[in-house]
């Protein structure tokens, strides 16, 4: 069970992005809970005030710490020192930040092992900088610009945790292939190394997933690749992972590094580079 806290000062922005598919399954089925915490209700002036003027002057306002320490301090969490301590991590609380980590599949896996996780929105220019030192034990970014608030980077961490919670995806098997994900068993040359049957035996090993197609087989003149209709399961794995390589080498070559490839890999590799010299 992953037990997701959300501190925000719109609460009603979750109505409606965590209600979906995967996700509400989930929460229906008791795999995922998911509060959401005013953080006005953690104020204590008449004005139920959150924000102020930045100390220095400058733009904007900043979230005030004390309404958010507070907010996290009743949800029982364990101290920050004890939070931070490797090994034992069962709670987190992540200061939505672009000044964050940058949140990837790897981070969502992590994550996902946690029990608890609290996740704290910033809004305006940002956060008091004591959240992060004091209170929050990590920053997380959900990408290289900046949103006005943390909410909608709050909702892709859950969304991207939760479908990784075991049984909250159908098939335990779709989590495996998918692009980003690091294959547990790579799949070696010829073997059907994960499951049997086409559509398991090419985990994603860290690239991009490759393309899928369904009926119809022709679309306004467009075909689904021959090879995938034929059923030849050797030749649909091998096509897959050609495609694969090619759309990571044409929109994320930078995964291409990243990853340990086999030899047949390195060969498909070198033949999409040299069509693409041509
Ligand atoms: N002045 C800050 C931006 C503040 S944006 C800066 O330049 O770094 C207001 C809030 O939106 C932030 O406190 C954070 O909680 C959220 N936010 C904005 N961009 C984000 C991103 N890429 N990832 C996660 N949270 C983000």
């Amino acid at each position: 069970m992953a037990d997701f806290h959300i501190v925000t000062i719109f609460p009603d922005f979750f109505r409606g992005p965590l209600d979906h598919g995967i996700v509400r399954r989930a929460r229906e089925s008791g795999l995922v809970r998911i509060s959401i915490h005013d953080l006005r209700a953690f104020t204590t002036d008449k004005h139920r005030t959150v924000d102020d003027r930045p100390f220095g002057g400058g733009e904007g306002m900043v979230l005030k710490p004390e309404p958010l320490f507070r907010c996290v301090e009743s949800l029982d969490v364990a101290p920050r020192h004890e939070r931070v301590k490797q090994g034992s991590r069962t709670e987190s609380v992540i200061l939505l930040s672009p000044q964050g980590e940058l949140f990837t599949q790897a981070l969502a896996q992590e994550l996902g092992a946690l029990k608890r996780i609290v996740l704290i929105c910033g809004r305006y220019e940002g956060v008091d900088e004591r959240v992060a030192e004091g209170l929050a034990d990590g920053e997380v970014s959900i990408g290289d610009y900046v949103l006005s608030g943390g909410e909608l980077g709050a909702a892709v961490i859950v969304d991207a945790v939760a479908r990784l919670i075991p049984g909250a995806l159908g098939n335990k098997a779709s989590a495996e292939q998918e692009s980003f994900t690091a294959a547990r068993n790579p799949p070696r040359e010829g073997s059907n190394s994960i499951d049997a049957g086409p559509d398991s035996t090419c985990a994603s090993g860290g690239l991009l997933d490759y393309p899928h197609y369904t009926r119809p087989a022709e679309f306004r003149g467009m075909m689904a690749p021959e090879v995938l209709i034929g059923g030849n399961h050797e030749q649909i794995r091998k096509w897959r992972r050609r495609k694969a390589l090619e759309k990571t080498l044409r929109n994320r070559p930078d995964l291409l590094s990243r990853e340990k490839l086999n030899e047949e890999d390195q060969r498909l590799l070198a033949e999409l580079s040299a069509k693409n010299r041509d």
